[in-house]
């Protein structure tokens, strides 16, 4: 179908996600038709590099033939399979036992979702039954963090600490709980790593108190990396230490790793980079590298064998449709094949080490407040003023000037509305793709410097 009638039906009849409908109605969708290595294009042909690998979960870039080999060969074989009433099926079966082997800890129990939100939904009702199983109804509070990201469900939505998710959706829930991000470039104590360390196990003991202790509260839930809030990288030793204060606590100790699992930050999985044993641990994104839906929730043994002792001959009334879809499965397999035996994990190691090196030459730039990241995952955010750290004001709608440049320069990244740039590339990115992001990237910042509305504003 021609270009401008597709832009029509979508503006009349597609809603989408995260998006200011009225303005998304004005200015029309940019349909991307296909995609190839790290490349998207567009239905007026336009080509764009891919430098957040769709939404950070095409961690293996398009068109990896074996993926879509394993799909079409399941769909063939078996397209669908309940996992109730006793059901399996052979994909997911390999996949949750090839997972367990390489996940930390005890980690040793796959429950398979269809996305990030319903895995941390699911992480949610595995806690909270378990807190059940234990004699301990009244654990019933949840602490998360300002600026973390959980998902669009009402309790990933209420769970996430982001203005947008919450205003007119009537969330937080009642027994969701904040305490402040580690933020370290906007952080009320200071950047020491050992004083923001110590004000967030601080902020979790005083939350945990104010609750009514530890007999209130269920868990803790943070990720390794805080992605949607703008990329914020917790000092080194901050998982740690607030893992062990929820132990302390006797609090559960949940990581979403929807992001920064599957090689993202270095390893598999992010938990690895500090050695992380969480009572559950939720995926998604680079599972599948986004060729098909899926999530999961890990479960440690301790947490599974109590439900299951608990539930003894009744179900746990837990499940979807499409739990442990064997297609999706399929594609999870095939994409664990590329990390584990197609090199994809050093690539993106490797590659990761170029990018670091390459964003640290970004800091000088005028708009550049602070380039911070690890590995695949980076952030940059751009203020008004180095020396203050002031934000662009809303009217100069800085992060939408970034993206409508992003797309000038034939690049895509995510120009988040305060003006933080996330990149996320594919790790399949060779040291050259990098270094033609990081040059697509800053030609968008010195197009929209040259803005005179940006240029009046600093
Ligand atoms: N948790 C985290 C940390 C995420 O980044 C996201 C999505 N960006 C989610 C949960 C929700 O995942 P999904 O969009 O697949 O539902």
């Amino acid at each position: 179908m021609i270009s401008n009638s597709l832009i029509e039906l979508d503006r009349r009849h597609l809603v989408h996600p995260v998006t200011a409908y009225r303005e998304h109605e004005k200015r029309g969708a940019t349909v991307l038709t296909s995609a190839s290595g790290i490349h998207v294009q567009d239905s007026t042909g336009k080509r764009y590099l891919d430098g957040f690998a769709g939404l950070w979960c095409v961690n293996a870039g398009y068109g990896q033939q074996s993926i879509v080999d394993a799909a079409a060969k399941q769909m063939a074989e078996l397209p669908y399979a309940t996992g109730y009433f006793g059901f399996s099926n052979e994909p997911a079966i390999l996949l949750a036992s090839q997972l367990a082997e390489l996940a930390p800890g005890t980690l040793n129990h796959v429950y398979f979702a269809l996305g990030g939100s319903d895995s941390v939904d699911s992480a949610v009702r595995f806690t909270q039954y378990y807190c059940n199983a234990i004699g301990k109804p009244e654990k019933r509070h949840f602490i998360s963090l300002e600026m973390g990201y959980h998902g669009s469900s009402t309790t990933g939505a209420g769970l996430t600490a982001l203005p947008a998710f919450h205003a007119g959706f009537n969330v937080p829930l009642p027994n969701q709980h904040k305490i402040p991000s580690h933020y370290s470039y906007r952080n009320p104590v200071g950047e020491d790593p050992q004083a923001i360390i110590a004000a967030s196990v601080q902020a979790l003991r005083d939350k945990v108190t104010a609750l009514g202790g530890p007999d209130h509260v269920a868990a803790f839930i943070c990720e390794p990396v805080q992605g949607s809030g703008g990329v914020l990288v917790p000092p080194k030793g901050w998982l740690p230490a607030m893992q062990a204060a929820c132990r302390e606590l006797d609090i559960l100790f949940i990581i979403d790793e929807v992001i920064t699992g599957f090689g993202r930050i270095g390893p598999l999985f992010g938990s690895e980079v500090e050695s992380l044993e969480p009572d559950l641990m939720t995926v998604a994104k680079g599972l599948t590298s986004g060729y098909a839906p899926m999530g999961a929730v890990f479960l440690s043994d301790r947490i599974y064998d109590t439900i299951a002792d608990h539930a003894g001959k009744n179900a746990v009334g837990h499940g979807f449709t499409y739990s442990a879809h064997p297609v999706s499965a399929a594609v999870g397999l095939a994409t664990l094949r590329l990390y584990t035996e197609g090199g994809l994990l050093e690539s993106g190691q490797h590659a990761g080490a170029r990018l670091m090196s390459r964003l640290a030459e970004l800091a000088g730039h005028p708009l550049v407040g602070e380039v911070r990241g690890i590995s695949m995952l980076a952030g940059i955010e751009v203020v008004a003023s180095k020396e203050t750290r002031e934000l662009f004001a809303p009217d100069v709608a800085i992060g939408a000037r970034l993206a409508t440049a992003s797309l000038d320069n034939g690049v895509i990244f995510r120009a988040f509305a305060n003006g933080t740039i996330g990149l996320a590339p594919s790790l399949n990115y060779t040291p050259d793709d990098i270094d033609e992001l990081v040059a697509r990237v800053k030609k968008s910042l010195d197009d929209v410097l040259e803005q005179p509305e940006v240029r009046s504003a600093l």
